[in-house]
């Protein structure tokens, strides 16, 4: 009976000092409460676990972190970094936003080759680039009536804009029109010249050369801010998912996260991607990340 009791006394000493070497209770010992610490502990890996112990890291928003709708594990820690050095008291899905999007990092030094791979939903911004002998397989010309100056672009974007500025033209009367389509390398350097600071890609950071870009104005107002307002442009901008484009730079998220609001420039994604990207009302940027990179980097071919 006494050794029983020994025992039992030992293996509970026992299971105390393992606990002392669990992730919880490390977690625990941070500060956080101890229904947080075993949350924590359960979500993260064991690596993440090891750094956020390792760093000392003891923060408000780990917790509600892991509720928010674009939180993704791997980018923990620089979420916590990001509002650790965040003076403008940015909310959390802003925070989420701008670390899923790069934006915590400086993108050129921190930049990667875009994936090509990708097709239409490959993602060229600051970060991710093309290099100077990426040119798409087949361009297409589009039809003189619908373009200044003979612009070409990848078939599915020539064939959306014919659908859609044929239900432009049928419900405003209007006729939409594209300014500017594929560009190449060397063309983008002299646009990145000739333009305004902040309203032109560098080369190889230009979605126009991937072929899925177009600057669509229109035949009744083919100056780019007057077609903003135009009954015509607040159209293409409620409508453009519809035919497979997005948006890529709109005057919200353009006031959320400071880029250039850019109302004339559409990207073809194609439609079930344009309508996600519409209904979730994000950036592509943001679905690149959360719902593309995690499964390229799985399959391991990024
Ligand atoms: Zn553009």
């Amino acid at each position: 009976m006494a050794a029983l009791l020994v025992l039992l006394v030992l293996v509970k000493s026992c299971q105390g000092i393992v606990y002392n070497y669990s992730n919880e209770c490390k977690i625990y010992k941070l500060g956080y409460p101890i229904d947080e610490a075993r949350i924590l502990a359960a979500t993260l890996t064991d690596e993440q676990a090891d750094s956020l112990i390792a760093h000392q890291e003891h923060d408000t928003i780990a917790i509600p972190l892991l509720g928010e709708r674009y939180f993704i594990i791997d980018n923990f820690h620089r979420y916590i970094a990001y509002h650790k050095n965040d003076t403008t008291d940015a909310p959390l899905d802003v925070i989420v936003a701008m670390v899923n999007m790069g934006r915590d990092r400086d993108w050129e030094s921190s930049a990667v080759p875009c994936d090509t791979s990708m097709g239409q939903l490959m993602l060229v911004n600051g970060r991710h680039y093309l290099d100077e002998h990426y040119k798409p397989d087949s361009l297409v010309t589009f039809n003189k009536n619908y373009c200044y100056e003979g612009q070409k672009a990848q078939r599915a974007v020539v064939d959306a804009f014919m659908t859609m500025q044929k239900a432009c033209k049928e419900q405003t009367d209007a006729q939409l029109m594209v300014n500017s389509a594929y560009r190449s390398y060397k063309d983008q350097i002299g646009t990145y010249k000739r333009s305004p600071k902040g309203y032109a890609a560098r080369a190889g950071s230009s979605e126009h050369q991937t072929g899925f870009a177009i600057d669509v104005t229109s035949r009744q107002h083919p100056m780019r801010w007057p077609f903003d307002t135009s009954e015509e442009g607040i159209w293409m901008r409620e409508h453009c998912h519809e035919y497979g484009f997005i948006l890529r730079y709109t005057q919200k998220q353009s006031q959320i996260f400071g880029f250039a609001y850019e109302p004339w420039h559409l990207r073809y994604v194609g439609l079930e991607t344009a309508k996600r990207i519409h209904d979730e009302d994000i950036t592509f940027d943001e679905y690149y990340a959360y719902y593309i990179e995690p499964h390229t980097k799985s399959k391991g071919t990024k």
